[in-house]
């Protein structure tokens, strides 16, 4: 069975989004750890949490994928906001452990002029300070496309941040198939080289979960613009592909297209015909 869902609004509640992944046929689901553009938090509220992992269970769902947001910056150049961005994710992997077994998606950051290698150390500090031994969930470092002075656009970055954390038996990588494509890795054309290549710098079990976006700009553009499945560079045919490929399948599959609900729906039901059971 293929393992889909789509990234869903936090604002109902953690129940409703169970609600709404069962209405769109989703079997799992990514949302945003906290406000995406800042750094609130909900109120903690234990009886929604325990409805939703109700329903997790109960419909047997694949793990989901909490977000981190796009403000923290574990490689800032400015050490208050390197503070603030390690705070986000322990209070995020703390609250997490409320639903346990799940996996916590993060951008790498932004070296903003300071060079790779200095974001790198600062990165694994970060996970350093902040991965617990006891902790149920897996962190994800996300591939990036390159833009601006991102981090983790190549796999040499994922891995040199995995082997610079002490901690790092559940430190994964969450790969977006928008930004890889942008960021120089054929998946369209060179599918095999890519997984591959992604072995062998990185290892394929420490890929956990794929961001499937198709993208509207070409391939090597270093643009972070996703499109909707089958409309962009990617195509459909060839995420079709990706999806059915004996070294991908199994995985949780978490769309970030450009849709409100009902467009993440109609994807879902394409994309589930055109996986070979
Ligand atoms: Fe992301
Ligand atoms: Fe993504
Ligand atoms: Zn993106």
């Amino acid at each position: 069975m293929l393992n889909i869902g789509c990234h869903l609004s936090i604002a109902k509640g953690y129940t409703q989004m169970g609600y709404d992944a069962r209405s769109i046929q989703a079997n799992t689901f990514q949302y945003f750890s906290r406000n995406p553009r800042g750094s609130q938090t909900r109120a903690l509220d234990l009886a929604d949490i325990a409805l939703l992992q109700h329903i997790l269970d109960q419909d047997h769902f694949a793990p989901l994928l909490a977000h981190a947001p796009y403000t923290m910056n574990p490689c800032s150049a400015d050490s208050g906001l390197r503070e603030l961005a390690a705070k986000m994710m322990a209070e995020d992997l703390e609250r997490l452990e409320y639903l346990p077994g799940q996996y916590y998606n993060f951008h790498p950051g932004s070296h903003v002029g300071q060079g790779v290698d200095v974001a790198i150390a600062m990165i694994a500090d970060q996970l350093n300070e902040v991965l617990k031994p006891e902790s149920t969930a897996w962190v994800l470092l996300e591939t990036m496309s390159g833009k601006g002075s991102e981090v983790g656009s190549r796999f040499e970055e994922l891995r040199a941040i995995i082997d610079r954390v002490k901690n790092n038996d559940k430190l994964g990588v969450c790969l977006d198939t928008c930004h890889v494509y942008s960021a120089g890795y054929d998946i369209v054309n060179q599918l095999d080289a890519v997984l591959s290549e992604f072995d062998r710098v990185i290892g394929l079990d420490r890929l956990k979960a794929i961001h499937l976006n198709d993208s509207l700009t070409p391939f090597n553009s270093h643009k972070d613009r996703h499109a909707c499945i089958g409309d962009g560079s990617l195509g459909f045919d060839a995420i079709v592909r990706f999806i059915n490929h004996p070294k991908l399948r199994h995985l949780p599959f978490y769309l970030e297209t450009p849709n409100e609900n009902p467009g993440y729906a109609d994807e879902i039901k394409r994309l589930r015909a055109a996986f070979v059971e």
